[in-house]
């Protein structure tokens, strides 16, 4: 197993809606042990693909980490078919290091996902759960956590996303160069 690297805020995969993964890629099993190993590493629950570089739907998730039903999970084309309640949380992300924000978002959700297999469920998640599903979900769809706060509080941090936009630039000239 390895580790990824992360990327951050501001990295254009991050900004970009993922492709729906209508076959599994080789080795699949292999990144998503590298995924789940990455996520562990920096203390994460929740891990979707184009964070470590790969432009596809999918995200893994360990809830076991919260508690103890939860389970090890991997959501491939996840869809949120409803949306239930409300409820304010403190979240932070492992592409926007060292911020922490409260963010608004729904209390339970009713997700379609495919598992490892291809397999379509529908399954109800709420609180925590919920709140892990939307984020990763989120990102799929090219969107941070940072983009559903208020305008004032975004504007608190707005130098802070700056910098980290601009490190995600730096990272990639390294990359290509
Ligand atoms: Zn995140």
């Amino acid at each position: 197993m390895s580790l990824l690297s992360i990327q951050l805020y501001g990295s254009p995969i991050l900004n970009s809606k993922t492709a729906k993964v209508e076959t599994l890629p080789p080795d699949f099993s292999t990144i998503l042990d590298d995924m789940f190993e990455t996520m562990y590493a920096d203390d994460g629950i929740g891990l979707s693909a184009n964070q470590v570089g790969i432009p596809l739907s999918f995200f893994v998730a360990d809830f076991s980490l919260h508690d103890e039903t939860g389970r090890k999970m991997v959501f491939i084309n996840p869809e949120i078919l409803e949306y239930q309640g409300e409820v304010a949380a403190e979240e932070g992300c492992l592409s926007v290091p060292e911020i922490r924000e409260e963010v608004i978002r729904a209390e339970k959700v009713k997700v379609r996902y495919q598992d490892v297999e291809l397999n379509v469920h529908t399954e109800e998640f709420s609180g925590y759960y919920a709140r892990v599903v939307q984020h990763e979900t989120d990102h799929l769809s090219g969107i941070y956590f940072v983009d559903r706060i208020s305008r004032l509080k975004r504007s608190f941090i707005a130098s802070k996303l700056k910098r980290l936009a601009g490190d995600a630039k730096k990272r990639l000239t390294i990359q290509v160069g």
